[in-house]
């Protein structure tokens, strides 16, 4: 499985394309067939998953993770560990689930 930021860079049905990039990494790989889909242009997911820029990790998603009185964050985009991942949406990554008193 490959991705690419710039859906318009590569094309899956240019499997000469497909094959020249891959050879980047693997100089002898023969590819026989390619599928590919946008999740940027798809109805349901319209985009992909969280990216932090350089910097956000320590700097914005710190700041997101505090309580503002009773109001929580909580996620995978603000998730200390496997952010941007099914992962990052369960608790041991997010502190901040542990403080909420019922
Ligand atoms: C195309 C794509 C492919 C991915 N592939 C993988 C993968 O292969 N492996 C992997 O580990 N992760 C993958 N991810 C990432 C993973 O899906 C997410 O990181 C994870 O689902 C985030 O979980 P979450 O509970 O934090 O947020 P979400 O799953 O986004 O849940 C947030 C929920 O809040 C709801 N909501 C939003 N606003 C409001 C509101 N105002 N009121 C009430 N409800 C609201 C939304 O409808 C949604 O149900 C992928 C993501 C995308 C988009």
């Amino acid at each position: 499985m490959c991705m690419v930021s710039d859906a318009a860079a590569i094309s899956a049905n240019d499997l000469g394309a497909v094959q020249a990039a891959l050879r980047k990494f693997i100089p002898d790989i023969e590819v026989l067939d390619a599928a590919c889909h946008d999740w940027c242009t798809d109805q349901f997911s319209k985009g992909g998953w969280m990216v932090h820029r350089p910097g956000h990790m320590t700097g914005a998603a710190p700041q997101i993770r505090r309580p503002h009185g009773r109001i929580y964050f909580a996620g995978s985009d603000i998730a200390t560990l496997t952010l941007g991942s099914i992962e990052g949406n369960s608790p041991p990554p997010t502190p901040s689930i542990f403080k909420i008193k019922k």
